[in-house]
C-alpha cells in the first residue's frame, strides 16, 4: 500500500484533467497566434479557460488573468512588476513576512541588492502575521505588501482581507501568493482587495508547469523575458495550451466540490491529529483555528524529520519535511524558525499534507507507523533514554 500525504508539494492530477488535456493535444494542436482555423481553435480554448479562471476568483475581466509557468514565475513577475511601478513613483520600500515561499523571499533579496528596503513582519509562535506591526511598518515610500494566503509548511491562513483593506486605504499594491489556498478555500479578489495573486495548477490537481497571475486592471506587468506579443505582451512565448485547459478544468472542479472536499479533509485530518496526541513530546505547529486542515506540521522530539520521512517511505508513506534541502545540506526550515522554534526542534519536524482523496484508513496506518518509528528511535537513543534530553 502507498499512502500519498505530500499534497502541499504537489497533488495527484485529476482524471478529468488528464482526459481534457489528451483530447486537447489530439485535436487542438494549432498555435494560438496563427491566423488559420487550427490556430483560431487553440486561441478559443485559451480564451474559454481564461474566462473560467477569472470567474473562479471573482476577477472583473478575463484579461486580468496572465498565464505563466507556475507559482515561482508568477511570484517573480508580480514582485518585480510592483517594484518597477514603485520606482516610477520614487517608492522603494516593500513589506513581507518572515515565512514566505523561496520564490518570494529570493526575489525580494534580489531587490534588496538593488537598493530596495524590505521590512519583514514576524508571525509569532502561532504562524499568523502580526497585523499591528504590519500597519506600523507602512511608510510613505511603501510600494508593495506581499503576504502569502496559506503557509505551505504549517497551513496557517493569513488575514488577507484585513491586509487588503489596509493596503487599499493607503493606495499600496497588495500581492498574495495564494498557491496553497486557491481551489482549497474560498477566494475572491474583490472581497480580499488583492491587486496581484499567484496560483499554480499542480497544487489543485492540475498539471505541473502551468499557473497564472491575477493582475488587477490598471496595472502593467514588467516582462521577465523578451519575445512575442502573447499574453498582451506581458509574458511572451507560445502558450501551454493543454496546460491552460487542464488548469481551468482542475480549478473549476476544485471550486465546485470545495465544500465536500473541505469536509472530508477536516474529518480525515482531525482523525490523524487525535491519533497522534498519544505520542509524548510531540506537537502540532502553528495556530489550530486559523488553519487549512489539510496541512499539518508536527514536531516529534528526539527524531530528525529527514529520518522519519525516509523511514515512512519504506513503510509506503509519502510525507515531507516541508523545507527543501538547500545545497544538499539539511537545514532547519525558515518557516519553523520564524515561529520561534529552536534549530534542533525545527529539524525534528515533518509535514503531513492531505487531500480529499485520503481516507481514515490511511490515517490509521500512518499514525500507527509514526508511533512505531518514533518509539523505536527514541528507545534506541541512549541520550533520549538516560539523558532525559528530549531534543536531538
Ligand atoms: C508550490 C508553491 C510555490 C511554487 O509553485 P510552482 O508552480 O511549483 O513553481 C509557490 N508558493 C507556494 C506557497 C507554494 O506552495
Amino acid at each position: 500500500m502507498r499512502v500519498y500525504a505530500d499534497n502541499a508539494s504537489t497533488t495527484i492530477v485529476d482524471k478529468i484533467v488528464i482526459e481534457s488535456m489528451i483530447t486537447h493535444m489530439e485535436s487542438i494542436y494549432g498555435n494560438p497566434s496563427s491566423r488559420h482555423l487550427e490556430g483560431m481553435r487553440a486561441k478559443d480554448s485559451i480564451c474559454e479557460a481564461r474566462k473560467v479562471i477569472a470567474n473562479c476568483i471573482g476577477a472583473e475581466d478575463c484579461s486580468e488573468i496572465v498565464f505563466t509557468s507556475g507559482g515561482t514565475e508568477s511570484n517573480n513577475q508580480a514582485i518585480l512588476s510592483a517594484a518597477m511601478i514603485g520606482v516610477a513613483h520614487g517608492k522603494k520600500h516593500i513589506i513581507t513576512s518572515t515565512f514566505e515561499h523561496p520564490s518570494v523571499m529570493n526575489t525580494l533579496l534580489k531587490l534588496k541588492k538593488m537598493d530596495f528596503d524590505i521590512s519583514y513582519i514576524g508571525v509569532g509562535s502561532n504562524g499568523i502575521v502580526d497585523l499591528s506591526k504590519l500597519e506600523t511598518s507602512i511608510r510613505p515610500d511603501t510600494c508593495l505588501v506581499s503576504i502569502m494566503t496559506i503557509n505551505n509548511e504549517i497551513g496557517t491562513i493569513q488575514p488577507i482581507e484585513t491586509i487588503g483593506k489596509l493596503c487599499r486605504e493607503k493606495s499600496i499594491l497588495f500581492h498574495t501568493d495564494a498557491v496553497q489556498a486557491i481551489g482549497h478555500i474560498e477566494l475572491d479578489v474583490q472581497t480580499l482587495n488583492v491587486d496581484l495573486l499567484t496560483a499554480s495548477a499542480h497544487k489543485f490537481h492540475g498539471p505541473k508547469g502551468i499557473g497564472f497571475l491575477y493582475v488587477r486592471t490598471g496595472y502593467e506587468l514588467t516582462r521577465c523575458f523578451e519575445g512575442g506579443h502573447q499574453e498582451r505582451q506581458m509574458r511572451p512565448g507560445t502558450e501551454n495550451v493543454p496546460g491552460i485547459v487542464g488548469m481551468a478544468v482542475a480549478l473549476k472542479k476544485s471550486i465546485n466540490h470545495m465544500e465536500a472536499n473541505t469536509n472530508t479533509i477536516s474529518l480525515v485530518s482531525s482523525y490523524l491529529v487525535e491519533n497522534l496526541k498519544s505520542i509524548p513530546y510531540s506537537r502540532l505547529n502553528g495556530d489550530i483555528h486559523n488553519k487549512f486542515p489539510g496541512i499539518m506540521n508536527y514536531t516529534f522530539e528526539g527524531i530528525e524529520g529527514e529520518r522519519l520521512v525516509l523511514e515512512l517511505d519504506k513503510e509506503g508513506i509519502a510525507v515531507s519535511t516541508g523545507s527543501s534541502c538547500m545545497s544538499g545540506e539539511i537545514s532547519p526550515s525558515h518557516v519553523l524558525l520564524s515561529l520561534g522554534m529552536s534549530e534542533k526542534l525545527a529539524l525534528c519536524s515533518i509535514r503531513i499534507s492531505i487531500s480529499e482523496n485520503n481516507t481514515i484508513d490511511e490515517m490509521q496506518y500512518l499514525a500507527e507507523k509514526i508511533k512505531g518509528i518514533v518509539i523505536r528511535v527514541r528507545e534506541s537513543s541512549i541520550k533520549w533514554k538516560y539523558g532525559k534530553i528530549h531534543e536531538i
